[in-house]
């Protein structure tokens, strides 16, 4: 689950790692008393203003501004909110923004004695180990910095009887060039940003830019926190924390119904059972001159009403020119998929594309008569070829 980057900065400020200070605002007058607040409580002469989408980039899509006044973060404010933000990772349709972020501007003023790092702690699923990735040349795409100069890109690797050693914390502080209270604040800082990762179940923390200000303190300046799905239910206060209006509403939609869904860019609807044969089957589509237009597993369990909901789901994609229904009846069994397939066919009515149904397994031969004889234009197939054939002839291609 992603969340944004004033909630991923909460949760770092209630492990003690130090950020750069600011609160959301959902109107300009909140952004103005926000800015108020801020210059009371730390004496902020600038602020930053910051869309919070789920998605980076946002400095070069316009949505992180400066403003030299309480007048200024307002008036930024009421541009950025209900804007349509377009960022590197936005695609071309780009996110609305409905909250921003107003914080303090810890450049002060753009004094030059500054350093950006980028520092991430992620799960290297080959080593089976956390790791923390770093690097000195922070504030810019780390993507870029990988292809051009990967040898500025430092990993530690985090022995999980051991948990984060004070060696390795140095070791990072010292490839970050820092000497002095940096050195040693930035010490704390990593030792923070661990024990945020490990406390809340995340899958992903990056920081980018980390900041060592003129005044030598180490402060997370943005936030990019992943949390582990299967791991919320330890977190209520965290799960609490999920913005559906961030999320695409087909997937939501899915996810309402127990279906594995994620949304593609072909043209072949897929439902199938099980993630195996899933992949397996978006293979064959592709092989067949297609390319699928969804992931689509229906889980162990699939009925009439998850085949409705599959149907349903696979339809709002206007670009879907044919669906392959592939599902292998081990514990479900084939004739209850059959009759959910004619069934939902009924209650949905208009099915203007073609459906090829391939149905294997426990009472397959009772299911592919279901499907003959229901009056319906579904193609059943046998086997997993003739599926593909079906979808190539379809489509014509
Ligand atoms: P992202 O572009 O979505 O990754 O958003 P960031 O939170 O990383 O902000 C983008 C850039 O805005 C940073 O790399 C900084 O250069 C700049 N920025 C962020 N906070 C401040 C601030 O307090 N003062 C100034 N002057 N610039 C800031
Ligand atoms: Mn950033």
């Amino acid at each position: 689950m992603n969340i944004h980057e004033f909630q991923g900065k909460s949760i770092l400020k209630a492990y003690n790692v130090d950020i750069q200070e600011g609160f959301v605002a959902e109107t300009p007058d909140q952004a103005i008393m926000v800015a108020r607040q801020l210059r009371e409580k730390f004496g902020s002469e600038y602020f930053v203003v910051k869309a919070q989408i789920h998605a980076g980039g946002r400095g070069k899509g316009g949505g992180v501004k400066l403003a030299k006044s309480i007048e200024e973060a307002g008036m930024l404010a009421s541009k950025m909110i209900g804007m349509q933000l377009v960022t590197p990772q936005t695609g071309p349709a780009g996110k609305k923004v409905n909250k921003v972020l107003i914080a303090q501007d810890v450049y002060y003023k753009g004094e030059s004695d500054i350093k950006e790092f980028y520092i991430s702690i992620l799960l290297d699923r080959k080593r089976s180990r956390y790791t923390f990735m770093y690097s000195p040349d922070g504030g810019m795409a780390i993507e870029e910095v990988a292809e051009k100069t990967p040898e500025r890109i430092f990993t530690e690797e985090i022995d999980p009887g051991l948990g984060l050693q004070s060696f390795q914390c140095r070791n990072i502080a010292f490839n970050l060039d820092l000497t002095g209270n940096a050195f040693r604040n930035m010490q704390k800082f990593l030792a923070g940003l661990y024990e945020a990762f490990t406390g809340c179940d995340a899958q992903l923390l990056e920081i980018n830019p980390v900041l060592k200000t003129s005044d030598d303190r180490i402060l997370a300046v943005d936030s990019k926190v992943v949390l582990d799905d299967n791991a919320l239910f330890r977190h209520p206060d965290l799960a609490e924390m999920r913005d559906i209006s961030e999320e695409d509403p087909v997937e939501v939609e899915a996810g309402k119904n127990n279906l594995n869904f994620v949304k593609l860019d072909g043209n072949v609807g897929c439902m199938v059972n099980g993630a195996g044969l899933a992949m397996a089957t978006m293979d064959i589509i592709k092989l067949s001159g297609g390319s699928p237009a969804n992931f689509l597993d229906v889980g162990g369990s699939a009925n009439a009403r998850t085949v409705e909901a599959g149907f349903r789901i696979i339809l709002k994609d206007p670009a879907v020119r044919a669906i392959l229904i592939n599902i292998f009846g081990g514990i479900v069994r084939c004739d209850r998929v059959a009759n959910g397939v004619v069934e939902a066919y009924k209650i949905i009515g208009k099915i203007n594309v073609p459906v090829i149904v391939r149905l294997q397994g426990t009472n397959a031969e009772e299911a592919k008569a279901i499907i003959d004889n229901s009056g319906l234009k579904v193609y059943s197939a046998t086997s997993f070829k003739e599926a593909a054939e079906k979808v190539r002839e379809v489509l014509g291609v």
